[in-house]
């Protein structure tokens, strides 16, 4: 892996079509100015999907160098692929909450990773599985507390805890965490923020009325972590914010939190010709040359995750200037408008970036599209390779 400009402004490395820059000291950065907001509580690092698209390994192992010890996975083999990548428990516990029947749970317990469990069926698997390894489970029991997604519900919650605790006594597991999970914390002073706070609060009692006496209680993501302190009890986890992202962009951009985006994606120029006015462009001719023109060729497309929602309106920096998406995105391409200027072929296009050189970010990104910039990043294609920088050593 490559290490160097510790700047995180690193140009497109010579002769590629596109790369995606992941600067690890913003990522470092960001992990401190987050735990600085956190005195009381310890900070769970989420790398799921890959850590977001930047790298699920290099993203955790720079977590660790940072001091974080909890890492968050949704799948089981997301976390089973740390622990395979070499980080032990006693560096990180691990933690999945994405459980389907059938699901590796007899690994997991060899692999020492804690457990998510919503319902009945999930203790069931996992207690056939501790039966037939011998090794009792760590568990995290979720409440959905108003989400309406995974976890239980409360009417069922008293069966579940009463369930693990009858385990626990048994010796076949110990409830090691208690946790939620918001709906809405990057809307302030949505109605469910405040309910879904009543609803975990009655969660926990009645869990440690019957004995639970969990390490950590869990609720915040990275908005509640930002901007709801109160949810923060033993343990927040961050995803978005710790890649320099800004969970809430019409509250604060990532610099108000004392964050930087990880994350900079560039392509290549690779045709520039002018062309006369009235010129359809791309599949389906959505754009037609207002007038004599030029246009720049750039060799990524939807399959390297570029939304085709961004047909039209995504931008990009060109030698200084932003450009918009002229026509459809196409799978492995897209072309913008110069408006008549003749940047050489292999000019650098920034499509976003930490805006320190003034180009977009995955934020102008996800409006352009209608979308989030949790999307914008996470669905960056495989295809495009990742280069890294500004790392601590952590990663050899
Ligand atoms: C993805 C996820 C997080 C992290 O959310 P961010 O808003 O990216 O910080 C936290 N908890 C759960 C259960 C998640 O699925």
């Amino acid at each position: 892996m490559t290490t160097a400009n510790t700047t995180g402004t690193a140009m497109l490395a010579e002769g590629l079509r596109a790369e995606a820059t992941i600067d690890l000291a913003a990522l470092r950065g960001n992990i401190a100015s987050l735990r600085e907001r956190v005195p009381s509580a310890a900070l769970m690092a989420v790398v799921k999907a890959d850590a977001y698209g930047h790298g699920a390994l290099p993203c955790a192992l720079e977590a660790l160098a940072a001091g974080v010890r909890w890492l968050g996975a949704t799948t089981p083999e997301e976390a089973l692929a740390l622990r395979a990548a070499g980080i032990a428990p006693e560096q990180a516990r691990v933690l999945c909450w994405l459980w389907t029947p059938g699901g590796p749970w007899a690994q997991a317990l060899r692999a020492d990773i804690d457990v998510s469990i919503s319902g009945q069926w999930a203790l069931d698997e996992l207690l056939d599985a501790v039966r037939a390894t011998g090794i009792p489970a760590r568990v995290h029991l979720k409440a959905d507390t108003g989400l309406g997604r995974n976890g239980c519900q409360p009417h069922d919650w008293p069966d579940l805890v009463d369930a693990a605790l009858r385990a626990q006594a048994a010796g076949q597991l110990e409830v090691v965490g208690l946790w939620s999970h918001f709906a809405a914390a990057d809307e302030p002073g949505h109605p469910s923020i405040r309910a879904q706070q009543e609803a975990f609060a009655a969660a926990l009692a009645y869990a440690e009325r019957a004995g639970v006496r969990p390490e950590v209680r869990h609720l915040a993501n990275s908005p509640a972590t930002l901007l709801l302190p109160q949810t923060h009890y033993d343990l927040v986890r961050t995803g978005l914010s710790m890649y320099g992202l800004s969970p809430v962009p019409e509250v604060a951009s990532p610099a108000d939190f004392g964050l930087r985006p990880v994350m900079s994606l560039s392509a290549r120029l690779a045709l520039v010709k002018q062309v006369p006015g009235g010129h359809g462009v791309s599949y389906g001719h959505q754009y037609t040359t207002p007038g004599d023109t030029t246009l720049g060729l750039v060799p990524v497309g939807y399959a390297d995750g570029i939304p085709r929602h961004a047909s039209g309106t995504g931008p990009v920096q060109i030698g200084g200037k932003w450009r918009t998406v002229a026509g459809r995105v196409a799978m492995d391409q897209f072309v913008v408008d110069l408006g008549g200027d003749m940047p050489e072929v292999g000019e650098e296009v920034l499509l976003f970036g930490n805006g320190e050189r003034g180009e977009p970010m995955a934020e102008d990104w996800a409006r352009a599209c209608g979308t989030i910039s949790y999307e914008i990043v996470t669905r960056l294609g495989s295809r495009v390779p990742r280069r890294y920088v500004g790392g601590s050593g952590a990663l050899g």
